[in-house]
């Protein structure tokens, strides 16, 4: 026998207004994660709200929602919270309103990433009013506060503790925005690695008319950064562009133009893909760095590893619904940043897919009503498709 109708409809619109007026500013939850709760918990979700905690961190809210014991279990993810919304002089419209003007939805959040929450939250909404009881699979959200800066309380003790109680994802989408230029131009399949250098070079202090006397600390760093830019580390490979390394910063910080520094510093980043991990990058970076000479502390903080989902099932099902909505052929890209897809990987098949990235962390972060409704369009089509 089967039941419609069962399932209250959602606007996602309307949704992502709520979610956008509660001000996550990361860390603070500020009411977004209850009030997504309560919207599931309507269409019968049962829903974990969970607070981790770590000495010198911000406790964060996140939440596990899950709807169906049986069947394959097919997991949106996500975060609520936002990047701070900068001065309020500089936007045209307040960032926390939710205001509509001109087609187009404003405030912090619009595209990274709540309208994509309340796109798929409405999809869900209008598969389970067709389908009704007659579904028998699961459908959840891993949602975290934590997304945005440290990382340490949300996704990756999220997925921990779903496995400590047993159970399992079996698919998965990201919702973050990876759009470019048109809503459907681009699905993630993986990101690169990212890790900072913090370089010391230690030298020996003199007088500038006695450098035969002194060591000077600022050329022996020259020359090291000249030998880490001298030639790439790779050119590429077959989902990845070619890893590069950015020098963001070089301090010495002499105030006197005759004294010799007996300490020279640097900061870089490496963007590295798959045919690196961050201990493979250390060391080449060690060892162009020793090919120089000189003393010097190399510190290495590792953001993330690369990783690649080769193109798959989930690739496959988002780039037919996405089709089937906008008529694009989305590529399959590994570029922008880290997101939280490096940790869910190691989970089960992923893609990540969501809004256009044009204005994410920006001022006037806005989405286009229309992109929310073919997004929703297509979040539907992808769970017609795992659930067919
Ligand atoms: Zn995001």
């Amino acid at each position: 026998m089967e039941t419609r109708g069962t399932a209250p409809a959602i606007d996602a619109v309307d949704l992502a207004q709520r979610l956008i007026r509660a001000p996550s500013v990361t860390p603070d939850d500020a009411g977004a994660i209850p009030l997504l709760a309560a919207a599931l918990e309507g269409l019968g979700f049962a829903c974990s709200t969970v607070e981790f905690t770590e000495p010198g961190a911000a406790p964060v809210l996140n939440l596990y929602a899950r709807r169906g014991k049986a069947g394959r279990n097919f997991c949106f993810a996500g975060h609520t919270d936002v990047v701070p919304p900068g001065r309020r002089e500089d936007w045209s419209l307040d960032p926390f309103a939710g205001a509509v003007r001109d087609g187009k939805l404003y405030g912090r959040g619009a595209v990274d990433m709540k309208g994509a929450i309340a796109c798929f939250v409405a999809a869900v909404a209008a598969f389970l009013a067709e389908r009704g009881q007659a579904f028998d699979g699961s459908i959840s959200l891993l949602i975290t506060g934590d997304e945005e800066a440290a990382a340490i309380n949300g996704t990756r003790k999220l997925l921990e503790w779903v496995a400590a109680r047993g159970e399992r994802l079996d698919a998965c989408v990201v919702g973050e925005p990876t759009s470019a230029d048109r809503l459907g131009d681009m699905i993630k399949i993986g990101r690169r690695g990212s890790l900072n250098g913090i370089l010391t070079v230690h030298g020996v202090q003199g007088h500038t008319a006695y450098p035969h006397l002194a060591d000077n600390a600022a050329h022996r760093l020259v020359a090291m950064l000249a030998a880490l830019l001298a030639a790439p580390l790779d050119d590429g490979t077959s989902h990845f562009p070619a890893s590069t390394i950015a020098i963001s910063t070089i301090d010495i910080g002499n105030p006197t133009s005759n004294v010799i520094p007996a300490a020279a510093r640097a900061v870089f980043n490496v963007r590295f893909n798959d045919r690196w991990t961050s201990a493979a990058v250390e060391a080449w970076l060690r060892q162009a760095l020793d090919r120089v000479g000189g003393r010097y502390d190399l510190e290495i903080k590792v953001s993330g590893e690369s990783f690649l989902v080769p193109p798959g099932a989930v690739s496959d099902i988002l780039a037919t619904a996405i089709a089937r909505v906008t008529g694009l052929t989305p590529a399959l890209s590994t570029t922008g940043g880290t997101s939280d897809a490096r940790f869910i990987h190691r989970f089960c098949p992923l893609a990540e897919f969501g809004l256009l990235n044009l204005t994410a962390h920006k001022v006037d972060e806005c989405v286009d009503l229309a992109d929310l409704a073919a997004l929703t369009a297509i979040y539907r089509n992808v769970l017609d498709l795992y659930f067919a």
